[in-house]
């Protein structure tokens, strides 16, 4: 019997903006968004489950991205959230801007893409 499988079906989810910034990289201010990409295994070229999850920040203009953790990624969620929030005005821009401040992950994203970056 013959059975074709493999382990390179990636999947993006993304979780939307969560950071303003001006992109180390291509200089533009944009919003970095955050991105779940998952590894697949597949069966005969259809996905069957996930086994590998890794997260990112990724510039919206040029695509290069920063790797998080698992703690880094769960903070970007929380910003992520905080930004659809302010956008629908449900809180304030102030409110936005000192959940962003309070996690850290500006200063953390700026001097990482310096250093390693991925094109996503
Ligand atoms: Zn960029």
């Amino acid at each position: 019997m013959f059975v074709l499988f493999g382990f390179d079906k990636e999947k993006i989810k993304d979780h939307g903006p969560a950071i303003p910034a001006v992109c180390p990289h291509c200089h533009n201010p944009t919003h970095f968004r955050l991105v779940e990409v998952a590894k697949w295994f597949t069966l005969f070229f259809i996905p069957i489950f996930p086994y590998e999850w890794t997260y990112w920040l990724k510039c919206d203009i040029c695509s290069r991205g920063v790797e998080l953790d698992d703690e880094r990624f769960e903070r970007a969620q929380r910003i992520a959230r905080a930004f659809r929030k302010w956008r629908a005005e449900q809180i304030s821009e102030e409110r936005y801007n000192e959940l962003l401040r309070k996690s850290r992950l500006l200063e953390y994203t700026e001097r990482r893409l310096t250093r390693s970056q991925k094109d996503l």
